[in-house]
């Protein structure tokens, strides 16, 4: 018998989703990437970008 609580369910979700930055929790913000047909998450305060799996792909320089 399968028993799922909301909790579980809730930090499944959370741990999978790219758009929350890991290390400081800020909100990250989508950047298109025309060339890889993909949607990379900038984190402004960490200044680094995630692809959609999480993975850090690049850093943000001003
Ligand atoms: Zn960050």
């Amino acid at each position: 018998m399968i028993r799922l609580t909301p909790v579980q369910i809730g930090e499944e979700k959370q741990s999978s989703m790219s758009l929350f930055c890991k290390k400081c929790n800020s909100r990250r913000l989508p950047k298109w990437v025309k060339e890889k047909n993909e949607t990379d998450w900038l984190c402004e305060t960490c200044g680094n970008y995630v692809d959609s799996k999480n993975n850090i792909v690049g850093q943000y320089t001003k």
